[in-house]
């Protein structure tokens, strides 16, 4: 059994589009959503960059407009990729900020930060997007926070959840599993209904959210939780419906008004957060308006959108759901009537016409809406968190069974791809394939990992090589004994043997995909504290200059007052004003970002009010409407 972690953990749901945190109450028995600072349950996965801050969540994707090539999102579809992976290729065209491609074709993300360009990985905007969720939680826990359990689409590969184990690295977390978020889902699912259902339950988890699709099929029996197949698409999801709807109606704008919009990334923003709202809007009415004024050069926006065009528009997409579930049953080798329960997960399973084909496809069967398509996956995060966690005692027994979403193998003769761990093989696993050399006399033996569904090895997704040297030099058909070993959080180390010399080479695979190498995340560690730095400086410069700014407000109201007037000379009168004068130009004054230079001056200011302060506090009870003065003491 797995080791269990010291200290408070957490369960972490880092969604493409929103991401949102839990952490399981003891007393209540259950798992709780943790609210961010600005009462919302999910906060959007957005990091934005400005002249004089950064920012992370709500804050982020409110200025997105405005500041629309430094604020990025969608890093989960970068993360683990190439820059030249195909499914890359049409974000880029999509996205306002700008991606290059860094050393090892790795997708580098471009921002100008205080005025100086950036360039930052995939792993590292996610980083920030963690270590704002650590803040969350640990302002709610009141306590630090360490260890957390992330969750992964089930069909994020090999170097996908590695590099988000590396985020997690970056923002000072201890990764302690990662899980998928459908059977995140499941243990949410199954807490609940494990006390009333009697016998086995086959539950299908559909999880559609903003960037990834991802299907389950798991059996529940008692406190047992055993995923037997899983099935996904780590490219389909809501914002794929906005993608299309952008698209249609900047058609639209150009038939009606000879206008392209397309090369100006502001007027592109405000589209796509119109049309996302009226997707919202099309999943309870059947008609909506977008209006949005001066969109381009002055130009207002105005166009209606139905239900039916919504879904004319999405169709294709929509059924592509539909037969990723039926993979996920067929790998099962499971029958629609035999599935008890379809629960539905993710934010845009919410739109009718899913929710319609799903029905379909289930042959009318009822879909189960009683838990939070938005929250379940941090929720069964949580749960996971706190099975894993010494510190926490009253926690269901419950026993998790994952599977792996693809199979592993090696290329041997002929580009073909032999499988070692089959796709849907439970996790932990650890498997052994005996190989021959192809050659007499040859002396390396090299290794190629993959993974994929393909007959042809090249086909599949190359995770890595590697080289067995100093082979006895004989015929060809020396045997190599290759292992696959899969951990808890679905990621894999091979490693080959020469048995009869006892030859090893303690091999992890050299990433083929642009992994972050350990001085790299190092620097990145360094780089999270400095913006960690420069995120409380900002804090404590903008609390200086409203304090400052509070006390000038203050004063000049005291100084207004005919009874202060009366007691004070001309000449402290004219001091006075020049130095409230001076901090005013102070305050407005954008290039001075200096914390202490605000705190400095209101000291000095202090001391030349003092007389103003002492009048005040001479006349007993004497106060100014609002005003407290004990506030600046
Ligand atoms: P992720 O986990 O990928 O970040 P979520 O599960 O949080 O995604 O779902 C977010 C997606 O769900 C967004 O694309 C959002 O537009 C969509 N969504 C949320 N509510 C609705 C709704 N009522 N109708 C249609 N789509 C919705
Ligand atoms: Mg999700």
């Amino acid at each position: 059994m797995a080791t269990k972690h010291k200290g408070r953990a957490i369960g972490i749901d880092l969604g493409t589009t929103y991401f949102c945190v839990a952490a399981w109450e003891e007393q209540n028995g259950r798992a709780e959503i943790i609210v961010n600072d600005q009462g919302n349950r999910t906060t959007p996965s957005f990091v934005a960059f400005t002249d004089s801050q950064r920012l992370i969540g709500d804050a982020a994707k409110n200025q997105a407009a405005a500041n629309p090539s430094n604020t990025v999102f969608d890093a989960k579809r970068l993360i683990g990729r190439k820059f030249k992976d195909p499914t890359i290729e049409n974000d880029l065209k999509l996205w306002p900020f700008k991606v290059v491609s860094g050393a090892d074709d790795k997708p580098m993300i471009m921002v100008n930060y205080k005025g100086e360009e950036k360039c930052l990985a995939a792993e590292e905007i996610s980083s920030m997007i963690l270590t704002k969720m650590k803040e969350i939680a640990e302002a709610y826990l009141e306590s630090s926070v360490k260890n957390a359990v992330i969750t992964v689409p089930a069909y994020f590969n090999d170097s996908q959840r590695k590099a988000t184990k590396d985020a997690g690295v970056i923002a000072d977390l201890n990764v302690i599993r990662i899980i998928n978020e459908p059977t995140a889902a499941a243990l949410a699912y199954g807490l609940q209904k494990r006390d009333k259902c009697s016998g086995k339950r086959n539950v299908f988890i559909f999880d559609l959210g903003g960037g990834t699709f991802d299907v389950s099929l798991v059996t529940i029996e008692g406190d047992n939780i055993e995923v037997k197949a899983t099935a996904g698409d780590t490219h389909l999801g809501g914002e794929d419906f906005d993608n299309r709807m952008v698209s249609h109606l900047v058609q639209e704008f150009i038939r009606k008004n000879k206008i392209d919009i397309t090369s100006d990334p502001r007027a592109l923003r405000r589209l796509r957060n119109e049309c996302e709202k009226a997707k919202r809007t099309l999943s309870y009415a059947n008609e909506t308006t977008i209006e949005i004024d001066a969109l381009f050069q002055g130009t207002d926006f105005r166009f209606s959108l139905t239900r039916a065009r919504f879904e004319e528009l999405n169709r294709d997409l929509f059924e592509k759901c539909m037969e990723i579930a039926q993979k996920c049953l067929d790998d099962a080798k499971m029958q629609k009537r035999e599935i008890h329960d379809v629960v539905l997960v993710g934010g845009s399973s919410r739109i009718p016409k899913v929710q319609c084909l799903l029905r379909n496809f289930f042959e009318g069967k009822d879909l189960c809406k009683s838990i939070n398509p938005d929250e379940a996956v941090a929720y069964g995060a949580a749960v996971q968190a706190a099975l894993l966690s010494k510190d926490y005692s009253i926690v269901p027994n419950l026993v998790l069974v994952d599977v792996t979403p693809l199979s592993l193998g090696t290329q041997i003769r002929g580009d073909l791809m032999d499988v070692v761990i089959p796709r849907n093989t439970i996790i932990p696993s650890k498997r052994s394939a005996l190989y021959g050399t192809a050659e007499d006399y040859q002396s390396n033996a090299s290794i190629m990992v993959y993974e994929g569904e393909r007959t042809k090895a090249s086909d599949n997704n190359l995770l890595g090589m590697f080289s067995l040297s100093g082979l006895p030099r004989v015929s060809r058909g020396h045997p190599i004994n290759v292992s696959f070993e899969l951990d808890f959080d679905g990621i894999l180390k091979v490693s080959a043997e020469d048995e009869t010399t006892g030859n090893k080479n303690g091999i992890t695979i050299t990433n083929e995909k642009g992994r972050l190498s350990s001085a790299e995340i190092n620097r990145m560690i360094e780089e999270a504290a400095s913006f960690r730095e420069e995120d409380e400086n900002f804090k404590k410069m903008v609390e200086a200059k409203n304090a400052l700014d509070d006390y000038i407000y203050g004063m000049e109201k005291y100084m207004k007052d005919f009874y202060v007037r009366s007691k004070i000379s001309p000449s402290e009168k004219q001091r006075i004003k020049a130095a409230l004068r001076e901090g005013k130009s102070m305050i407005q004054n954008e290039h001075q970002t200096e914390a202490s230079v605000f705190e400095n001056y209101l000291k000095k200011l202090q001391n030349i009010c003092q007389p103003i302060v002492n009048l005040v506090i001479k006349e007993a009870g004497y106060s100014f409407d609002g005003f407290v003065l004990s506030d600046y003491y």
